[in-house]
């Protein structure tokens, strides 16, 4: 052999000598590290909220529910609504929950029926009328009754007739322009929601949804669109002892809850709810095997297989960001990606992925639920996915649906002992009635599925997922802690969803597939240093615009949330302020406090207290009742 050519051949043999030493000490470090992670145990956070007795949740849900308005009792609230009218349904179905959750004593009235002696019976009135005309013989008694301390709410801009110009004076309408207006953003002049600083925020469902009105000068103007020349679209204005607020928004839904209920809070002195407080961040799929997708932007922007991406990129971004802003991940199993739904589930034995990755949560105060043996969702053969999802499969059986979650449960309780596993997400956000009742047989306490639901009936296009409102569900026990918003990308709806359900409910929660920097639908285009960005983002402006905003895990969350549901409020008005007795109050509840006219607290006893807005509070209560008192001398 030619000593050139074997020089380069020792060459090479020494270079494959040294990529095989580095591959080991690779490898020894890969091995090192998963055993560190798993020899450190990981413990519960302390003062972590727990969770209430099921039965006794029920128990206190089931009570509430049967308890109404007694006949002739005040009511916080009369709604006036126009059946068979589209507008006036599609706003008593988005106002309803609203007025249900903020635990208001209301009753809905149909128009045919409403008369002046109503007025008498009620604090506030809402009109979701769109023809004005049926009111005609009430108009007058509604403006001598605002005038004697009677607050006024138009929920949504109405045909402008003759009856409803009449209202004009009262509602200080000064000059009324035929079109409608066309709403592409919002803005907040007077920051009376959260997280409403410095930014606009685009509409993008905007149709010509609001009246174009100039308004006298006695009106406040709370929000307007986002235009050179704004036009209003929640205003208030003070009449003798009362108040109006006209909701000239017109866009209902429940995306836009929180800007409803804003509206409504501008009624009167003050205005008080309960809400949940809570932060939370699901990750899906997560630990689970490496998924399964488009690497090749991963490829594009990185010199890295998708599996170590994972694990050098993805975790470390997603990871750090949740210790930077101190929240807590809840991750959801996934033991393998087969579509099996039938025979012997075999146990995945390639573990030190997940146990690496799940052990890092949950010693950075984290939570573990499941999300399935794999990811076909739990339905049966009568379940239709209308074409929708063309690798699912239906479990034969609900006995084979029950072999494939307690192949999980062991497989999660064996990788992460001492574990509770109590949170759910359903694979796709699809579950059935079948699969919920076979969940009931598990430690799981609460279902984290969708809450912006697509509705299958008005949109053939709509996906199949199982929307849920945050409550205690009064047939089985479970609480439904639904997910808002997802994913990278956080677009103009999502972000106004955010900020509504900010203002509602004060909460967030977010999801995020590891596959979305996989999937094109999700924005891989974009790339993982852009995708991030944009939810870094969205972290900064939700603990920038609410830092008392209490970071939970999943099981956390369902603990707040049955505290929520639970809670009743009772609320008298008296000379100083108002006094607040809660029903059903355990170890904690806070609430949502609006004072109107420039109104400032002087004392609140059994609630500590924070400025979360312009005239907005957020109490912490300590006791069941609570005595709140203004300083006297203010606009009023
Ligand atoms: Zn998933």
């Amino acid at each position: 052999m030619p000593e050139k050519k074997r020089k380069r051949q020792k060459g090479r043999g020494f270079y494959l000598g040294g990529m095989f030493l580095i591959g080991m000490v690779l490898c020894l470090i890969v091995v090192a590290l998963t055993l560190v992670q798993r020899s450190v145990p990981y413990t519960v956070r302390e003062g972590r909220l727990a969770l209430l007795s099921e039965e006794e949740a029920l128990r206190l849900k089931r009570l509430a529910e049967t308890r109404s308005v007694r006949p002739g009792e005040m009511k916080d609230c009369l709604l006036v609504t126009e059946p068979d009218e589209a507008s006036s349904e599609e706003a008593r179905d988005c106002m309803e929950p609203i007025l249900t959750q903020m635990k208001l004593h209301y009753e809905i009235c149909p128009c045919e029926e409403f008369t002046a002696e109503h007025l008498s019976e009620c604090r506030n009135l809402i009109l979701a009328v769109t023809q004005y005309q049926n009111l005609s013989e009430v108009i007058e008694p509604i403006k001598t009754w605002v005038e004697d301390g009677g607050n006024l709410m138009i929920l949504y801009p109405p045909s402008v007739t003759g009856t409803f110009m009449t209202l004009f004076d009262l509602l200080g309408v000064k000059d009324y322009g035929y079109e409608n207006q066309m709403v592409e953003g919002l803005r907040f002049p007077r920051e009376f929601m959260i997280g409403t600083s410095g930014q606009d925020f685009p509409i993008v469902d905007a149709y010509p949804s609001s009246l174009s009105v100039s308004l006298t000068g006695d009106c406040t103007v709370y929000l307007e669109s986002a235009d050179e020349y704004p036009a209003p679209l929640i205003w208030r204005r003070q009449v003798g002892a009362g108040t109006v607020v006209v909701d000239n928004f017109g866009i209902m839904g429940k995306a836009y809850r929180g800007i409803h209920c804003a509206a409504y809070s501008l009624l009167g002195e003050s205005c008080v709810y309960p809400v949940i407080n809570g932060a939370t961040f699901y990750v899906d799929d997560f630990p689970a095997p490496v998924p399964e997708g488009n690497g090749a932007y991963i490829t594009r922007d990185y010199d890295l297989t998708v599996d170590e991406f994972y694990t050098q990129v993805w975790w470390n971004d997603v990871y750090s960001l949740s210790r930077e802003y101190g929240f807590p991940l809840t991750g959801l199993v996934i033991e393998e990606y087969s579509d099996q739904v039938e025979g012997d589930f075999d146990r995945n034995e390639e573990t030190g992925r997940l146990s690496y990755f799940g052990n890092m949560l949950l010693r950075a105060g984290g939570e573990i639920g499941v999300h399935g043996y794999n990811h076909m969702p739990l339905v049966l053969p009568n379940f239709d996915y209308r074409d929708k999802y063309d690798t699912y499969r239906q479990w034969p059986s609900v006995e084979e649906m029950r072999k494939g979650l307690k192949e999980v449960f062991e497989f999660t309780a064996n990788l992460f002992p001492g574990q509770e596993l109590q949170v759910y997400v359903p694979p796709s956000n699809i579950l059935s009635r079948e699969g919920r009742e076979l969940l009931q047989e598990t430690s799981i306490r609460t279902i984290a599925s969708v809450y912006l639901a697509s509705d299958l009936e008005s949109d053939p296009d709509s996906d199949l997922s199982y929307g849920q409102e945050f409550e205690i569900s009064e047939e089985d026990g479970i609480i439904d802690t639904p997910r808002v918003i997802s994913g990278y990308i956080i677009g103009d709806y999502m972000k106004l969803a955010a900020l509504s359900e900010l203002n509602f409910h004060f909460v967030s929660t977010h999801f995020q597939h590891p596959d979305d920097v996989l999937d094109e639908d999700r924005g891989a285009e974009l790339g993982w240093a852009e995708l991030f960005s944009r939810y870094r983002e969205y972290v900064r402006w939700l603990y920038g615009s609410c830092p008392t905003i209490r970071s939970l895990t999943g099981s956390e969350l369902a603990g707040a949330v049955q505290r929520y549901d639970l809670l009743q409020v009772s609320r008298s008005e008296t000379e100083e302020g108002l006094t607040l007795s809660l029903e059903n109050y355990f170890d904690e509840a806070w609430l949502m406090l609006r004072l109107n006219d420039d109104r400032q607290l002087e004392s609140v006893s059994g609630a500590a207290y924070r400025q979360v807005a312009n005239g907005l509070y957020l109490l912490s209560c300590t006791a069941d009742t609570v005595v709140i008192r203004y300083q006297q001398g203010g606009n009023s």
